[in-house]
């Protein structure tokens, strides 16, 4: 068969370059030895993961550690699942994040040497590359229709055999000169296919960057490489584009592995250098005692957009995925508490090997120590920027003043004091529990422990006695008196030693006034939150509290 007659006739293209003009087009980066460029290359179709996040991190780590590179290629070939703003809303999520990238889609760098970092801008590098392939009896044209295709689908599962197009299956693959000719001058429509080399009886063993050691089989499936719109698949693409972007180091989900046979093999016909690769694995959550997938169905928390709307701390998100990144990342920063996690050497072969355990609470708890670390101005910028975002119209109103909102975080969150609290885990929980601080959004539920004539005591002779100018402990003295008059124990050890002859305790009486003011049994030092909102919402919240 004359194969470069027939590339010429399957692939006319006038813009195809000779192929060593791509090469030199793009050639190899100049950077250190052992400087890693990396890529994301997500589809658009506008949802972004946690998963993509921690795939992301590992591309940075793993770049900005050796002085490499980290680029954003977009996989635009699937056009049904195309979502308008998803290049922008992958570029944002990362960046609040804090991880950005040095050249690609929509980035502004004078390093977009290789680009267009566009899928479907690329089509005649692919074409050119595809026609050699044909043009060396390395691919050929299918005119195999979608139900043929089924037809033989079924017939293998049937069989319990290995779907797909190979060996006896492959039809086209023998289609004589005048068959294909025919078939195409009765215009049928076709797409390119690799003619596999592979021997299914012969193992590959292969270093993985993130597993070791994987065996696996030679790949014998005439993948489809163009498919019947020229548009290159995912395999083809990935082979092209990595090598010409000059990757380096390519980490992607652990689900690709099964298709790591056609990646060596594109690599070799195409006479390319193999990047390394890394799978990760996937991301799990214990779930009713049993460890699953993070499902995009099931669970919230594994889009982006949650964190942010939650008002997840950035960097604690990102410190977080550092643990499940390099289990050695927490020893380093217990040792390091105040240095920058970038300072962290960070390490693709501790990456673990089998399904992270993503674990909320843990998270939480980070979350809440990065906030701690935080001065009572950069937590005001910090809940501001989410309330600017995400809070109601009364956060607005009361973010705006500054002064006031730090005079409270710096009584809940003990900012200044001995005793660092660690109160807000997050922007939104954090910012309601400033709510009672403000008359429009106190909306308390008294639930007192006591009767109505008690309660009212309390209160009442409380409101007699307050005076703004009170020290903290004038001001407990005067809890005591209350409780004195109302008969409880104003010392906890004489409840404690006749439980009996009181109605409770000094302890029972804070609580009552602590219910009225703030509207909950608990709240910081009351005293001081009796000043931050002043004597005159004070004395009315105590008459309010009346039962
Ligand atoms: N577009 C592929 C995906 O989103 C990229 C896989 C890769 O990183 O090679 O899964």
């Amino acid at each position: 068969m004359d194969f470069k007659k027939l590339a010429q006739t399957l692939i006319p293209d006038k813009d195809l370059l000779p192929l060593e003009e791509y090469e030199r087009l793009y050639p190899e980066r100049s950077l250190e030895k052992g400087a890693e460029v990396t890529r994301l290359a997500p589809s658009p179709t506008g949802f972004i993961h946690l998963g993509n996040l921690y795939s992301a991190l590992a591309d940075e780590r793993a770049a900005h550690t050796t002085g490499g590179v980290f680029y954003l290629r977009i996989e635009d070939t699937d056009l049904k699942r195309k979502v308008d703003g998803a290049v922008e809303s992958v570029i944002r999520s990362l960046d609040y994040f804090g991880i950005n990238f040095d050249e690609g889609a929509e980035i502004s760098s004078p390093l977009n040497k290789y680009g267009p970092y566009y899928q479907r801008a690329r089509a005649s590098v692919y074409r050119a590359f595809a026609k050699d392939l044909i043009a060396r009896g390395l691919a050929y044209p299918c005119f195999c229709t979608e139900d043929e295709l089924n037809a033989v689908r079924e017939e293998q599962t049937n069989e319990k055999k290995i779907t797909g197009y190979y060996g006896a299956y492959a039809k086209c693959r023998n289609l004589s000169e005048a068959e294909i000719y025919a078939n195409l001058k009765a215009g049928k429509p076709f797409v390119i296919r690799l003619k596999s080399q592979g021997d299914p009886s012969r193992k590959i063993i292969f270093r993985d960057a993130i597993k070791g050691e994987v065996t696996v089989t030679e790949n014998d499936q005439d993948v489809v490489i163009l498919k019947s719109d020229g548009i290159p698949t995912y395999h083809f693409a990935h082979a092209i584009d990595d090598h010409f972007m000059r990757t380096t180091l390519v980490i992607r989900g652990e689900e690709w592995l099964s298709s790591l046979p056609i990646h060596l093999e594109l690599f070799s016909v195409l006479g390319f250098k193999l990047p390394k690769y890394g799978h990760t694995c996937s991301l799990m959550k214990v779930d009713g005692g049993v460890k699953r997938k993070l499902s995009k169905r099931k669970d919230p928390e594994l889009s982006l957009d949650y964190y942010r709307k939650s008002g997840y701390y950035p960097k604690a998100v990102v410190k977080y995925l550092m643990t499940i990144l390099n289990s050695n990342f927490e020893e380093w920063e217990r040792k390091n508490p105040q240095t920058d996690y970038r300072e962290f050497k960070f390490s693709i072969s501790k990456m673990g090997k089998s399904g992270a355990l993503f674990d909320i609470d843990k998270l939480n708890d980070i979350s809440k120590e990065e906030l701690s670390k935080l001065t009572a101005e950069e937590t005001y910028e910090f809940l501001y920027g989410w309330v600017k975002e995400f809070g109601t119209e009364a956060d607005g109103k009361h973010f705006a003043d500054k002064e006031y909102i730090i005079s409270i975080l710096n009584l809940i969150c003990g900012i200044g004091g001995k005793k660092r609290r660690k109160d807000i885990v997050r922007a939104e929980t954090g910012v309601s529990m400033l709510d009672y601080f403000f008359d429009d959004t106190f909306s308390p539920e008294y639930s007192y422990r006591f009767d109505g004539g008690t309660v009212n005591a309390v209160l009442d002779k409380f409101a007699a006695a307050y005076d703004e100018n009170d020290d903290n402990s004038v001001w407990f003295t005067k809890v005591k008196a209350v409780a004195a008059q109302t008969g409880f124990a104003a010392e906890m050890s004489d409840y404690k030693a006749n439980p009996a002859g009181y109605r409770g305790s000094v302890a029972d009486v804070a609580e009552i006034l602590r219910i009225a003011v703030t509207g909950m049994p608990n709240s910081p030092d009351l005293c001081t939150v009796m000043k931050i909102i002043g004597k005159e919402r004070t004395l009315k919240r105590l008459a309010a509290g009346r039962v």
